[in-house]
């Protein structure tokens, strides 16, 4: 009896042995399928299919130590994605670099992300890379290299570096430029010769006074390619305190090598009245954001265009080629004001498009501004300063600064009218002084740069018809008159 019960104690002993390794065994077979569904749940994340919850349900009752590895993958996708949206989002928004540094973050296992977040990281490399060479080309070196700097801390794309290091040695190969400054002017051009050539009693000052746009146009390509560069008027002097009196002084001046600097103004930018129906555009106008003109057509129509003045010409021609201008320098706009400026009948304040006229100039000079165009005044009557009475100076500069002045700002900048310089103790020097010009200009082939009485004088030359037919010589380090002289102009007298 003893050894029965022994014996069936045994029996029971291994039945219950065999019973829980059965139980074992089930159980060892259900997590295997869990962790199965767990790993494919991870791969479906990985791919977007599921979310990050779906996929960590799988992991619940799981021993932590069986499935770490699965886990590390599951966050490393969770914090990936969350980078991509981040930094999708940031670039969206216009923050590159603080996108690229999340996307940068992106994994390659993160397969529903990677490869857009690898094509966004090459669009931005691409715009850094385009935008810092075109800003090279128009010489703003330091604002590219800064620009590319910022990408190069975060990024390992070597043609960054490289493409950085290239602007930061041209920036290095600046040099001093000990030659004369040429300083060239216009008038409105004729954009339609037919009707300036007409034959009335205006077209022998046309042909005498001014420039076509094809002859512009032409003057432009040859200055370009005779490595003309503008630059800016304010880059030639410095400002000293003598005596506490402001006082401008030769500044040296450094440009890229071989590059010549050039300085142009436009003188009587007004769209006078006389110039209606003769060829010329009739005023400035801001069209998509741009400065253009607006030209009154002989059938009554309105033409809009870039190419019909020298402005628009101008703002075109550095577009297509950055390297005519140093850091974007464009050039000086005289105006008067005794029949409103750029075409705005600004001086009549009872015309009934007054209001509307001012808020139109202000918003062209904004851009004209914005563009590299300074403003001089070219005097409010467009008087003959060396002529007339110390009392008449006073009364036209009062009335430039209140009709002129108060929509193109402060300027230092003042054009002679006909030329007619006055300088030294001139007590009419002084007193246009007063009223904050002290860079004056007169007209003379050759520019030669004046300093006096804490001013600065300089001469321009007048590329317009007359010069072309009595001194083609003196310009022939601009370019060859012939090749760019409009046949279409009548003999000359
Ligand atoms: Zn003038």
């Amino acid at each position: 009896m003893g050894k029965k019960l022994y014996i069936a104690g045994i029996v029971i002993y291994l039945m219950m042995i065999l019973t829980a390794c059965n139980l074992n065994t089930k159980a060892k077979n259900s997590d295997q399928q869990q962790i199965f569904k767990f790993k494919s749940s991870i791969e479906q994340y990985a791919n977007g299919k599921i979310s990050y919850e779906d996929s960590f349900k799988f992991s619940e009752g799981l021993v932590d130590d069986v499935i770490r590895d699965f886990m590390v993958k599951l966050k490393a996708l969770q914090s990936s994605k969350e980078h991509y949206t981040k930094g999708t989002k940031a670039y969206e928004a216009g923050r590159a670099i603080e996108s690229y540094k999340l996307l940068k973050q992106v994994i390659q296992e993160d397969v529903e992300n990677y490869a857009s977040a690898i094509r966004t990281m090459k669009a931005i490399e691409d715009h850094y890379l385009d935008t810092a060479n075109q800003m090279a080309k128009g010489h703003f070196y330091d604002e590219a290299s800064t620009l590319l700097g910022a990408l190069v801390d975060v990024s390992v794309n070597s043609q960054l570096i490289e493409t950085k290091t290239a602007i930061d040695n041209k920036n290095k190969e600046m040099v001093l430029y000990t030659g004369d400054v040429r300083h060239i002017f216009f008038h409105s051009l004729i954009a339609f010769t037919e009707l300036a050539f007409d034959g009335d009693y205006m077209e022998e000052g046309y042909n005498y006074w001014m420039t076509t746009v094809d002859e512009f146009k032409k003057m432009l390509d040859e200055m370009y390619k005779r490595d003309f560069m503008l630059v800016d008027i304010h880059l030639l002097y410095d400002i000293e305190v003598v005596d506490g009196k402001r006082t401008l002084k030769k500044k040296d001046i450094y440009l890229p090598k071989g590059k010549k600097p050039l300085i142009l103004s436009l003188d009587d930018l007004n769209y006078y009245d006389y110039m209606e129906n003769d060829g010329f555009a009739d005023r400035l106008v801001l069209h998509n954001g741009e400065v253009a003109t607006d030209t009154k057509l002989p059938d009554g129509k309105h033409l809009i265009a870039r190419d019909h003045d020298c402005v628009p010409i101008l703002d075109v021609f550095v577009e297509e080629h950055p390297d005519f201008s140093y850091r974007g320098a464009k050039g000086i706009i005289g105006v008067t004001g005794y029949e409103g400026i750029l075409g705005y009948r600004t001086d009549d304040a009872s015309s009934p498009t007054y209001q509307q006229d001012i808020a139109d100039v202000k918003g062209i000079v904004k851009r004209l501004k914005e563009t590299g165009w300074h403003f001089a005044s070219h005097s409010y009557g467009h008087i003959n300063v060396e002529k007339q009475s110390l009392k008449r100076v006073k009364k036209d500069s009062n009335q430039w600064d209140e009709e002129v002045g108060s929509l193109v700002g402060d300027t230092n900048l003042y054009i002679y009218p006909y030329g007619a310089a006055v300088q030294g103790h001139d007590e009419k020097f002084t007193e246009l002084q007063k009223y904050g010009f002290d860079i004056f200009f007169g007209v003379c082939a050759y520019t030669s740069l004046r300093f006096d009485s804490g001013a600065m004088l300089m001469d321009r030359c007048n590329l317009d018809g007359y010069r072309m037919s009595k001194a083609p010589y003196q310009l022939v380090d601009l370019f060859e008159v012939e090749d760019v002289y409009d046949t279409r102009r009548p003999p000359f007298h």
